[in-house]
């Protein structure tokens, strides 16, 4: 059975005042019945992981370099962020894609990195709005899958998150069935390519929050969310984790 994971990207959001709201995540999730990650700012993981700390919820990245160190001002090595105490790193971000030109080639470059420092690797494919209204979704998001995942790629070791691009931070939902279409074709081709398909988590992104999680959650391979905007305040990403955890899959 896939794990089911609720993963909040903070983006460029929060400086050490906003270590509060993971305060409030442990008192209202003290032991969830899911996974529970933030990958906050790069400044703020060492700090949140202290916090964590032999608690239920994972800290995480939000990129890493695909070199293990050396002259790269401004970048961090996935060995850099299990030091600081992460567990999972974002990779692929569609605003990494679109605002740092990364390639699925860049992507998994960065995967092969991060998985052999021990990080769990979060891929992120999707497709814009553009190349959906062209029919080209499929095509798009199946190429991503197998250009950015590594040949070593297992249900340990790596998470796919599905988040069109046109829903990213947009308010925009995906239809359920737009979303089943997605998840059932990339459990089809993560099984085609490494057999335990079926174990892999995948993830949906795109404008979660409390309202709409729930019926989000009863879709077909879907086992968790990867959440922006929801996951920045405790009391918006507590409802996601709650309708997770009552969520059958
Ligand atoms: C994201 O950042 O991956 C995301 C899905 O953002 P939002 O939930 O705000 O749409």
């Amino acid at each position: 059975m896939p794990a089911k994971l609720a993963a909040g990207n903070w983006k460029m959001n929060g400086t050490g005042a906003a270590l509060t709201e993971i305060e409030a995540l442990q008192s209202s999730h003290p032991a969830p019945g899911c996974d529970v990650l933030i990958c906050p700012p790069a400044t703020l993981i060492a700090r949140m992981a202290d916090m964590t700390s032999g608690s239920a919820i994972a800290v995480g990245g939000q990129d890493c370099h695909a070199a293990a160190g050396g002259a790269h001002t401004g970048d961090i090595a996935a060995t850099m962020l299990t030091d600081a105490g992460a567990s999972h790193v974002i990779l692929g971000h569609s605003e990494r894609r679109a605002d740092h030109g990364e390639s699925s080639a860049d992507v998994l470059a960065k995967a092969v990195a991060a998985t052999e420092a021990g990080l769990v690797a979060i891929i992120c494919i999707g497709e814009t709005l553009e190349e959906r209204e062209a029919g080209r979704t499929l095509e798009v998001v199946l190429g991503q899958l197998e250009a950015s995942t590594p040949d070593a790629s297992s249900a340990e070791t790596v998470v796919i998150a599905y988040e069109p691009v046109w829903a990213i931070g947009t308010g925009k939902v995906a239809t359920l069935e737009q979303i089943a279409e997605v998840h059932a074709a990339i459990r089809d081709a993560l099984a085609g390519r490494f057999g335990d398909g079926g174990d892999f988590s995948i993830l949906y992104g795109g404008s979660v929050k409390p309202s709409n999680a729930a019926e989000i959650f009863g879709v077909a391979n879907v086992d968790g969310a990867l959440v922006g905007g929801a996951s920045l305040k405790a009391a918006d990403f507590s409802g996601i984790i709650t309708a997770l955890e009552a969520s059958g899959g």
